[in-house]
């Protein structure tokens, strides 16, 4: 089931250095469960494309549709995921976990008991009294992810999730991440350095080149995964 649309998605930066087209007649389609990763050289425009469909900036000609709703803002049915985890180290592992559901007033005593049940399934039971600076790097990139999937987005974004982590570590959390993703069936996409790391997590490779960033191919990764 096709769950959101880009079409036709060009954008013009403008700067006291003059006008850059970052991206250029961008189209594809996404569709529900699929995990999509975007690889391109730096400068390609991986960061600008996340920007537009979490609708943080606004397409010179073309749009963005999730769920048939317009993305011209940022909604609330877009989760997002930073390069770095972004967690409050004054916070504990549980009240990170439900900052979302405060900010968007959801806290309760379900939720709550969600948020603790979704730490525990996914191996950080023991550390919800826990302060991040007491996990390792990867736990806290778990911990970042069970922050966004609780307030159940539609799609999720993420941004070189593993790029803070060391190589091992990046081995062993992009693998966990894959599963989580899959395990409660979302639709994300990812951006990468890594080609592999995008072949072993992802249904579909989008490759990007510049400049300005356009489309080179779509590839259809997940066969090989079965
Ligand atoms: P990537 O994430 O693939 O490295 P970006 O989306 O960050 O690529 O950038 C794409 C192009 O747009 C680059 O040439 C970059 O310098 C330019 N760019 C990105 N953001 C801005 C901005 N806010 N103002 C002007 N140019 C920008
Ligand atoms: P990435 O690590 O994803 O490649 P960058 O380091 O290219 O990100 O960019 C970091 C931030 O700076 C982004 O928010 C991007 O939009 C902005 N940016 C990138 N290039 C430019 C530019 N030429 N002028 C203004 N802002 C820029």
């Amino acid at each position: 089931k096709k769950i959101g649309e880009i079409r036709d998605l060009s954008v013009n930066y403008h700067s006291l250095e003059g006008e850059t087209l970052a991206l250029k007649n961008i189209n594809f389609d996404i569709y529900e469960n699929e995990i999509i990763g975007i690889v391109g050289p730096s400068g390609c425009g991986k960061s600008t494309l996340l920007s537009l469909i979490s609708g943080l900036i606004k397409p010179t000609t073309g749009h963005v549709l999730i769920n048939n709703r317009l993305v011209d803002k940022p909604l609330k049915n877009v989760g997002y995921m930073f390069q770095n985890d972004q967690l409050f180290h004054w916070r504990n592992i549980l009240r990170n976990v439900t900052i979302g559901l405060e900010i968007q007033e959801k806290l309760n005593e379900d939720t709550k008991a969600q948020a603790k049940e979704m730490l525990e399934s996914y191996g950080l039971g023991d550390f919800i009294e826990s302060f991040p600076s007491q996990l390792s790097g990867g736990m806290r990139q778990r911990v970042a992810l069970i922050r966004t999937l609780i307030l159940n987005p539609d799609i999720l974004l993420l941004d070189e999730p593993f790029s803070a982590l060391d190589y091992q570590t990046r081995l062993t959390i992009a693998d966990e991440i894959g599963v989580i993703l899959k395990k409660e069936q979302k639709t994300a996409l990812m951006v990468t350095h890594d080609i592999a790391e995008a072949i072993s997590m992802c249904d579909r490779i989008i490759i990007l080149t510049h400049r300005p960033g356009t489309i080179k191919e779509i590839v259809d990764v997940s066969l090989s995964c079965e």
